[in-house]
């Protein structure tokens, strides 16, 4: 303590409001319009009421509110009547519903074992909604609160569910995604969710749409022949060290001037600026871990200010690509190394890192990160992720962090970006 400032004041410390105290759930709905809620409470003013709790939300412009509040001040029948009788006559005024239910104590503390369950639907159906929930159930959660976390480019909603632990919810209801098609994010509730952290993001059909290696193999003529072993080695069929060298060897004697072609041709994935802007907003850091090449990712860093960025680099001898890669490769033994690296040097502990990535090079990194998020990847990929996202835009990641589309936007609007 400051010995300059004066002893304060004795602070009484707050009595818990006991489960047995009598208290009353002043329940109304109907239209929405400004004013409701300091109407609702300039009623229940007149008779002196503490306030314990508030929840108000407005679904296509109905309002419900509710407010659970103390008795009357002196406790007698008649003027909790009155009190019932004046917010009943200042709701049909306004032609609301109001309901006044009598009881005792506080909302019941959430159980132990909290997670937020995050589910996307591009559509969202009403059978996936009700498969989803009844499974919550049957495991012995309960949903404490549900909201809408977006309504574009996808239907993201969010529920708080408590009661199961976040691992045995997790396996309970990917079983369940699977079969209903929609995306499906379980993550523990607690601080540090919102911490500062890292996200690192693969590169080839996760930030970019392309896998850069066919761009460098279209410019020489041997496109299909690279694409077979990229698909044989992203499905896990072929080591990829391996692959990667037989398929750079195609492009033995290439012009080195195609890069700036190449770096033209990349495609970034529909919503990548958007996440990353908000990333960076929110303080994140943001790294690109890449099987690909430096040629290209050098320029994505440049390009959207990146903090870290590791991949393969394609020798280069007389403006020539020997066929060769040098250095350390990246692998996907060598992803999750990068990721671990990144994380020690942005001083963010693993378990506050994201991981995002389509391949099989990229399962190492997943499972090594807090978060492994599967984006639009392979059977096998998908299946051994924590989360997997299979809408091709790529800020639906920020929804699994617990952040809304409305907050993107507001933060966007006020710096004048457009957003995707
Ligand atoms: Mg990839």
């Amino acid at each position: 303590m400051n010995a300059s400032l004066p002893a304060a004041e004795p602070v009484p410390s707050p009595q818990p409001r006991t489960d047995d105290e009598r208290t009353l759930l002043v329940k109304v709905f109907g239209k929405d319009r400004p004013g409701i809620t300091a109407g609702l409470f300039a009623t229940l003013a007149d008779f002196a009421v503490d306030v314990i709790d508030i929840e108000q939300m407005v679904t296509r412009g109905r309002i419900t509110l509710c407010a659970l509040i103390t008795p009357p001040a002196g406790g007698s029948p008649g003027v909790e009547g009155a009190l019932r009788a004046t917010v009943h006559r200042w709701a049909e005024e306004l032609k609301l519903q109001a309901e006044i239910i009598s009881g005792t104590g506080d909302n019941r503390p959430r159980r132990e074992g909290r997670s937020h369950v995050t589910v996307l639907g591009h559509p969202l159906t009403a059978a996936a909604v009700a498969a989803l929930t009844t499974r919550i159930t049957s495991a012995g959660g309960n949903i404490d609160r549900v909201f809408r976390l977006a309504k574009y480019p996808v239907t993201a909603v969010e529920l708080a569910v408590s009661g199961v632990p976040t691992e045995e919810l997790r396996a309970e209801l990917a079983v369940e995604a699977a079969t209903q098609r929609v995306d499906i994010a379980v993550v523990q509730a607690g601080l540090q969710r919102r911490a500062k952290r890292l996200v690192v993001m693969d590169v080839d059909s996760t930030l970019i749409q392309d896998e850069v290696i066919e761009l460098f193999a279209a410019h020489a003529g041997c496109e299909a022949k690279v694409a077979e072993v990229t698909a044989a080695a992203m499905a896990g069929e072929l080591d990829f060290a391996e692959s990667l060298r037989a398929r750079v060897a195609l492009l033995a004697g290439l012009d080195a001037s195609v890069t700036e072609k190449v770096r033209a041709e990349v495609r970034l994935t529909p919503g990548a600026r958007t996440l990353i802007r908000t990333l960076q907003r929110l303080g994140f850091q943001v790294a690109i871990v890449s099987g690909g090449f430096t040629q290209v990712t050098d320029h994505l860093v440049e390009q959207l200010g990146l903090d870290f960025a590791a991949a393969n680099t394609l020798e280069v001898v007389d403006g020539k690509f020997t066929g060769r890669v040098t250095g350390e490769i990246v692998d996907r033994a060598g992803k999750a190394r990068w990721l671990a690296r990144f994380a020690e040097q942005a001083k963010v502990p693993l378990e506050q890192t994201v991981a995002i990535g389509d391949g099989a090079n990229d399962l190492d990194m997943l499972n090594a990160a807090g978060l492994g998020v599967a984006f639009n990847a392979k059977p096998v990929v998908r299946q051994a992720a924590d989360t997997a996202v299979n809408v091709p835009f790529l800020d639906t990641v920020l929804y699994l962090l617990g952040i809304t589309r409305e907050e993107v936007e507001a933060a966007d609007a006020l710096d004048g970006t457009p957003t995707e």
